[in-house]
């Protein structure tokens, strides 16, 4: 079956050209899908402006858009194993993971289409009679909406959502690896009756169809989750045609752990905070920075218990984490460790694929720890977006000055999206929180978000939010409407006829 949906119809890209989805789990092939171009681009660029500008999506009432979206999440409720299979072989994420992620999905379509259903502006009190002064919300237009391979449809449902909750068209391009379940949410809505030229999905490269998606004239809003260098390629692309951006772009998220924390919970969620989804996760935690009292208790049971994870397959049952998502990415993990250990980290565990012969045709690379780092070394400073964790250490005389290290050093990145701080003093816990700048900050926890809270990051790692009330209003523009009842004259310029 083709696979790009433009203008409500299914159809093969302009060229021809198609793209096999092999599984990085064991290389086996998932799919062939279209591979699309900038024509392909352009047309259903073309069909997304047709339908906001003559289409009746944009001006349908709230509560009915409400309603779709509802529905949406029902229909994913009843083919909830079906689409997590695809994303899991898209992805080589566990079964179990991919069936989490669609519990995720589902409650972010129903937090839209609540939302949807509540949004009616407001009324300003001028405060002089005859006059009625409100400001409505109204969409945005044309939104080109770009996602990643690491969490496909979810990443897509906090755009997707938003952008028909507030009335939008909208054209997406998913990442070329992990196409399967975009075609799923796009087919979905064809079948929930989604007038045609609203939703539109382009399979196909980011240099050619990402690339004309973000500096087309005829696009009012680009939403992008992906790495800096693309985000900052793409706010210049934009810029010529002054199109509002939305960028999520990853983060070094520092996970603090004081001497005073609950230890049992504190060591076990820092693995689950850097080695979940082998560390291809944006907001995971993958700078410990550990009290220099309990640096050795902490990162001898991080050590041990790091050994013992298991690596495995979608359907792997005993499995606890899968493989990186492609030989490129896992030969830049690779270089990412070689460097870091060149600038004098200490290798501790991993910093190798595994020795099993059962993994050999995926894409696996070890649990990995790096210690001695210092916020000057590149495996601090950069991303892998894979298993590896670096350990920073503080200290202080006083109470006062611990905090400050530890904020000091968890805040020395150009990044900014999350961090946690771990202490069983309330008051420490929340002080430090305060000064971290990052756009999501847990307290004796890691890794849970939900759907009514915004995401998104500080500094480097993004510009605007997804989720919560901002991450429609991401979606909105805003109009003000000043209505005189009681029309008079200005009486400004003198009327020699008056
Ligand atoms: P990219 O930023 O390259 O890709 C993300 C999306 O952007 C993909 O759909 C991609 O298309 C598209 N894209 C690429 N180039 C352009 C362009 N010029 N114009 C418009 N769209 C474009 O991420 P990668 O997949 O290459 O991963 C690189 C790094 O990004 C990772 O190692 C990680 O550090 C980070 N990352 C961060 C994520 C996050 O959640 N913040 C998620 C994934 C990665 P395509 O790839 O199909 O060509």
């Amino acid at each position: 079956m083709p696979q790009l949906y433009i203008d409500g119809r299914w159809q093969d890209a302009a060229s021809g050209a198609t793209r096999e989805i092999h599984c990085p789990a064991d290389g086996e092939l998932v799919a062939t899908v279209a591979e699309g171009d900038e024509r392909d681009a352009e047309l259903a660029i073309a069909a997304a402006r047709a339908a906001f500008d003559e289409g009746t999506w944009p001006s349908t009432p709230g509560p009915e858009r409400g309603l779709l979206l509802h529905r949406l999440a029902d229909l994913l409720t009843e083919e909830k194993e079906e689409v997590a299979r695809l994303e899991a072989l898209d992805t080589g994420k566990r079964m179990v993971e991919a069936r989490l992620d669609m519990d995720d999905i589902i409650s972010v379509f129903r937090h839209f289409a609540t939302l949807a259903a509540a949004e009616a502006g407001r009324v300003v009190d001028p405060g002089m009679p005859g006059i009625s002064s409100r400001v409505v919300t109204e969409p945005v237009g044309v939104c080109a909406l770009i996602t990643p391979w690491n969490y496909p449809l979810l990443q897509t449902s906090w755009k997707v959502g938003p952008a028909l909750a507030a009335g939008n068209t909208f054209v997406l391009k998913p990442s070329e690896l992990t196409p399967s379940t975009a075609i799923w949410l796009v087919d979905a809505l064809d079948r929930l009756g989604l007038p045609k030229g609203v939703a539109n999905l382009v399979l196909g490269p980011g240099a050619t169809v990402g690339a004309t998606m973000t500096s087309h004239p005829d696009v009012d809003l680009v939403s992008f989750t992906g790495g800096l260098e693309t985000g900052r390629g793409i706010m210049a692309a934009a810029a010529p045609t002054v199109k509002r951006v939305a960028l999520e772009l990853g983060g070094k998220n520092p996970n603090v752990i004081f001497a005073d924390a609950d230890m049992d919970a504190a060591i076990d969620n820092a693995l689950t905070a850097v080695f979940l989804d082998s560390g291809q996760v944006c907001s995971g935690g993958t700078r410990l920075v550990v009290e220099e009292s309990v640096h050795d208790q902490v990162v001898d049971e991080l050590v041990r218990r790091a050994r013992q994870i298991r690596l495995g397959g979608p359907f792997d049952e005993q499995a606890e984490t899968g493989p990186l998502i492609s030989k490129q990415h896992r030969e830049k993990v690779e270089a990412y460790v070689e460097a870091g250990i060149a600038e004098g980290a200490k290798l501790l565990v991993g910093g190798e694929r595994p020795a099993d012969p059962e993994l050999d045709k995926g894409f696996y690379y070890l649990p990995t720890i790096l210690d001695g780092c210092t916020s000057e070394m590149s495996c601090v400073q950069d991303e892998s977006f894979g298993p590896v964790l670096t350990v920073e250490t503080f200290s202080g005389e006083t109470r006062e000055a611990a905090e400050d290290a530890a904020v000091a050093i968890a805040n020395d990145t150009i990044y900014g999206l999350a961090g946690a701080v771990w202490s069983q003093d309330a008051g420490r816990a929340e002080r430090v929180a305060k000064r971290l700048r990052h756009g999501t900050i847990w307290i004796n926890d890691y890794h849970p978000y939900v759907a009514g809270a915004e995401w998104g990051g500080m500094k480097q790692s993004g510009i605007g939010r997804e989720l919560g009330l901002a991450g429609l209003h991401e979606y909105q523009e805003s109009k003000h409407i000043w209505h005189n009842t009681s029309p008079a004259r200005a009486g400004w310029f003198s009327d020699d006829q008056a």
